[in-house]
């Protein structure tokens, strides 16, 4: 057992976690942390290669081992891939977590405190708790005899636009599993719902307001109409064991302009969650066919995100590993849990098609709240989990 569970260096685990939360890194403006990152590994040995989204702006992968050719900085024009990732040492191993927080609400600054054995904190458990003990891991197996190779790629505007893995993986970056850290409580998640957002808008027929009947009130046909997509999102998508039923969120609905004018324009902006098999391309014919039906004429629709579900075997190799390393550290079984919120997993899943689940300390109920933290146990525990997996894969 000893040689699967990895000695964890506690003390620096809670100093990099807290140095992380200080350093500010909401979406659009993560490099300080990235550069930071980037010199404490180079300070220990290991290898680091950028994956720029934009010039200035870094994905950041790290291993042990060399990563492709050069290491450079320099702005890789986009569409050329590059050779890191290649599984030359055998198989790869990926830990993923995000650089960027949501920003600032209420007292959640980027002021880490510890309390109560928790660490407080904006990004907390979303994602620098969850990215530390990766780091920690890391380092547990610097000198550990692998087979294969262990990465941790630390990627940007996960809460935004979510395109830092995708990206990466666009550029040629290639692994046989991918463990991506959230705070999902130590549980391990392996299905998600995958998210379309849709902005609707109706053209109606104005006319004065005391004659309501004589014109066609934009407002009330796109609420009606979204009302009919509901039915049918509900009806066509089968609640998933993990994830639960489909869902329709009317997140923005405004039009018209006056109280005696019946509404000539209006728009919705509606978050669909979908759930596997159910792709945001399903999600996308079913509005179309909805709206061919003549009632509707008048409304027209925009695919403004879109995110697809997650969905890797619960009997599969990446799962039974985690929840044998997880057992092993904890004392029981972990649960197997699904998450509505999209993560990043979902991209090595569609890019790769290998296996990707989502794992990590602290609730997501506490994620982009003002009173955000991890406990520091779990913290820990996490940071041994990831160690003792990544030795099952690749030891
Ligand atoms: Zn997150």
């Amino acid at each position: 057992m000893g040689a699967l569970a990895p000695q964890i260096d506690e003390s620096y685990l809670l100093d990099l976690a807290r140095r992380l939360v200080e350093i500010p890194s909401v979406s659009g403006a993560e490099q300080p942390l990235i550069d930071s990152l980037e010199q404490e590994f180079r300070a220990f040995g290991f290898h680091c290669r950028r994956f720029p989204i934009e010039p200035g702006r870094d994905n950041l992968l790290v291993s042990r081992e060399p990563l492709g050719t050069s290491g450079s900085r320099r702005a890789q024009p986009r569409g050329e891939h590059v050779e890191a990732g290649l599984s030359k040492e055998g198989r790869v191993l990926c830990l993923n977590a995000h650089a960027d927080t949501v920003p600032p609400t209420g007292r959640a600054q980027a002021r880490a405190q510890i309390r109560d054995g928790c660490l407080y904190g904006l990004g907390s458990c979303d994602d620098k708790g969850p990215l530390a003990a990766m780091v920690a891991a890391l380092l547990a197996l610097k000198d550990s005899h692998l087979e294969g190779r262990l990465d941790l790629l630390v990627t940007l505007e996960e809460e935004t636009l979510g395109r830092g893995a995708r990206e990466v993986i666009a550029r040629g970056y290639k692994c046989d599993w991918a463990i991506v850290a959230e705070p999902t409580a130590l549980q391990i998640v392996p299905a998600h719902a995958g998210l379309a957002f849709l902005s609707l808008h109706a053209v109606g027929r104005a006319c004065h307001g005391a004659t309501p009947e004589k014109g066609e009130n934009a407002i009330e046909k796109l609420f009606y109409f979204v009302q009919v997509l509901r039915t049918e999102v509900s009806g066509k998508m089968e609640p998933h064991p993990l994830i639960g039923p489909p869902s329709l969120n009317l997140g923005v609905l405004r039009g018209g302009d006056a109280p005696n004018r019946v509404a000539e324009r209006a728009e919705a902006l509606v978050d669909i969650r979908v759930i596997p098999p159910f792709t945001t391309a399903d999600v996308v014919q079913l509005v179309e066919r909805s709206l061919a039906r003549s009632e509707w004429r008048g409304i027209s629709y925009e695919l403004q995100k879109a995110g697809e579900a997650l969905s890797t075997p619960t009997d599969g190799l990446l799962v039974a590993t985690l929840k044998e390393a997880a057992a092993a550290v904890t004392g029981s079984s972990p649960s197997i849990a699904g998450l509505r919120a999209w993560t990043e997993a979902e991209s090595f899943q569609t890019g790769l098609g290998i296996e990707a689940v989502v794992f990590g300390p602290g609730s997501v109920e506490h994620a982009h709240t003002q009173g955000e933290f991890v406990p520091l146990d779990e913290l820990a525990a996490a940071a041994r989990i990831y160690a003792g997996c990544a030795l099952r894969l690749l030891g």
